[in-house]
């Protein structure tokens, strides 16, 4: 005789909670992503010369383009007091705006020395608005390091969006997340074959474009670190499709069948649409699978994408997380997630890098996820590790992406394998 209760995964698992020193980006890093998404948009940070050095070395020299952010920095006189910081900003965004006519949407970015010096950087979005809207839209959010992960900078962008998006009555799917194009093409694609729409996206890749927004619009989100944006559209009237999140074969199946429940289509379309690319992801995920089944992993707090890929990793590659821990746990929308990650690891939220290291000391998993500060340090004491960043910058959603997903986590194991001299 069995039972079969009802499985809650991780669901009742207590939360580790802990406050003290982080290792993590700030919300600056987002511009790296956010600005090759929103293509006739302008990020101005209004930082200094580290802000500056930070996303010029984060996203690299554009040789062949006009970029697309910049930093004003704030110089002694400004911290001091000496200027109006406010006066010079004016002067800043009218030389850019009037030398170029191509940008539409203009993003002021707080940094921390804005913050130290509590420039009210929403206060000059509206008084910036007034001079150069319609033809520029102005907003503001922050990005500084002592309120934002890296991730959460998306977050803040799209959520400083959410109350100026055109009103509609209009039944629509607003599919939320900056994704690179070509997997956004590739979501658009299973969407259409589903018979859902219309559909629109945020961030849209043009201002032109932006969605609309009202109480028959129904919203997913593609990225678990959309907390913010997701109370901006609640408070729009939009309605939640709740849901895992895209990643791997299971996840994206979830995330489309949740669509599909709310769209009505029918199970015998959503088979036959989803049938051939489960099958892709299965097949690819399966050969990434073989390195990665039985390995232990113990997940630093960086992007918030560890539950959902912990999920992954153990579910389709047949991993074991020790400890997930992430910086923040937003239940609401973790909630799925937790449901469907197999119990056993620790669960911690926020971090005290001491007390963490020590425990993965402990525990000496076979691969930690964390970001670039511990990666070389771990790395030098005999650790295989992957940079959590890379997850972000690299193109990991949906079906057709499950296979890179796994082969990311396999890499550094097959490379420490080769490098004792076993097999691959
Ligand atoms: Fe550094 Fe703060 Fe500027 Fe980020 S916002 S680069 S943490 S000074």
């Amino acid at each position: 005789m069995s039972l079969d209760a009802p499985r809650h995964g991780c669901l009742d698992t207590p939360i580790l909670r802990e406050r003290g020193q982080r290792e993590v980006f700030c919300g600056l890093t987002g511009i790296v992503w956010l600005h090759r998404k929103m293509q006739d948009a302008f990020f101005l940070v209004v930082g200094s010369r580290t802000c500056a050095h930070l996303l010029q070395s984060a996203a690299g020299v554009m040789i062949f383009a006009e970029p697309r952010f910049g930093t004003a920095i704030l110089e002694e006189k400004d911290l001091a007091g000496l200027a109006d910081a406010n006066v010079e900003l004016d002067a800043v965004v009218a030389r850019l705006i009037a030398r170029r006519p191509d940008i539409r949407q203009l993003f002021l970015v707080g940094s921390c020395p804005s913050e130290v010096i509590k420039l009210d950087l929403s206060r000059a979005a509206e008084r910036l608005n007034a001079a150069h809207a319609p033809h520029v839209r102005i907003y503001s959010y922050s990005g500084s390091g002592i309120e934002t992960t890296f991730t959460q900078g998306e977050d803040a962008c799209l959520a400083a969006m959410v109350p100026s998006l055109p009103a509609t009555q209009e039944a629509a799917l607003l599919v939320v997340g900056a994704l690179p194009d070509v997997v956004e093409d590739q979501a658009l694609a299973l969407l259409d074959a589903l018979g859902v729409g219309p559909v629109r996206i945020l961030p849209s890749r043009r201002a032109a474009e932006a969605a609309s927004v009202g109480p028959n619009t129904r919203y997913i989100l593609t990225q678990p670190f959309l907390g913010d944006t997701a109370a901006a559209l609640d408070r729009r009237g939009a309605r939640r499709i709740v849901a895992p999140f895209p990643f791997g074969e299971e996840g994206t199946t979830l995330w489309l069948e949740a669509v599909a429940r709310a769209f009505n289509v029918a199970e015998a379309r959503f088979d036959a649409v989803t049938a051939a690319p489960r099958a892709r992801a299965r097949k690819a995920v399966a050969a990434q699978a073989a390195t990665l089944a039985g390995k232990s992993l113990f997940f630093f707090p960086d992007s918030q994408l560890e539950l959902p890929l912990a999920r992954f990793l153990a579910r389709e590659c047949g991993m074991r997380p020790l400890e997930v821990g992430t910086p923040f746990l937003h239940r609401a929308l973790m909630e799925p997630e937790l449901a469907l990650l197999p119990e056993g690891p620790v669960i911690s939220e926020g971090q005290d890098v001491d007390l963490q290291l020590d425990r993965h000391a402990v525990q000496s998993p076979d691969l930690t996820v964390c970001g670039l500060g511990l990666a070389n340090p771990l790395e030098a004491a005999g650790h295989a590790t992957k940079w959590a960043i890379e997850l972000v910058f690299t193109p990991v959603h949906f079906y057709e992406q499950a296979g890179d997903l796994a082969g990311l986590f396999a890499r550094p194991l097959r490379r420490r394998s080769l490098l004792a001299g076993g097999a691959a």
